[in-house]
């Protein structure tokens, strides 16, 4: 059983390797991002706490992410293994999620890091706001408060998986298709 630690920027493109990732190794992917966004949509009560932290850019409290990232890891006990998209975002949700995985007898075995430059982040997020419906993409006010979110919580979370040994970094550049023949020849190269 592998899990993995997909990492990097907001529109670093995890979501759209995960999709590849899935079909090719068979992970099962859970993106905290997606679990709010289907909650917003479906009015729930975790839905209505997540709205506004996700429309201004802000984390979600640690306590709530952590509570539901572990009630939908429970809810697959017949995967062969996880993709983490999105999550851990914080130091504490990186400890949380090492003792979850502990407590099952698992741990992560890689963080694969994917690594893109400020202006093209920008610019990615920019033009997913055409098609993605995101009110996190549409104003670029918020695009630099989750990049300022990014640098100043999240990409310490990289020194916690560096201190064991764990982080890959990738180059997040390039066609779709070159970042996924990297991707996948870490995880072939005995990731
Ligand atoms: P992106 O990486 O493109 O910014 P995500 O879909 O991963 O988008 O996340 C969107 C939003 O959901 C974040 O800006 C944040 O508000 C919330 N979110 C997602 N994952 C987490 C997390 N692990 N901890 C706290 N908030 C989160």
């Amino acid at each position: 059983m592998r899990n993995i630690v997909l990492f990097g920027p907001p529109g670093a493109g995890k979501g759209t390797q995960s999709v590849l990732l899935v079909d090719h190794f068979g992970f099962v992917h859970l993106s905290t991002g997606d679990i709010f966004r289907a909650n917003i949509k479906g009015g729930t009560e975790l839905g209505k706490l997540a709205k506004s932290f996700l429309d201004s850019g802000q984390l979600v409290p640690d306590d709530v992410t952590i509570q539901i990232l572990e009630d939908t890891a429970n809810g697959h006990p017949e995967a062969k293994g996880f993709i983490f998209d999105g999550f851990p975002r914080t130091k504490a949700q990186a400890e949380a999620l090492d003792r979850f995985l502990e407590s099952k007898g698992q741990s992560i075995t890689a963080m694969l890091a994917l690594e893109v430059e400020e202006e093209e982040l920008r610019q990615r997020l920019s033009k997913r706001a055409e098609t993605s419906g995101r009110v996190d993409d549409a104003d670029p006010l918020v695009i630099q408060k989750r990049i300022d979110v990014y640098n100043a919580e999240t990409a310490p979370v990289a020194e916690h998986y560096k201190g064991q040994n764990k982080y890959q970094g990738i180059a997040g550049m390039g066609t779709i298709e070159d970042i996924f023949g990297r991707l996948s020849s870490a995880l072939e190269g005995g990731v």
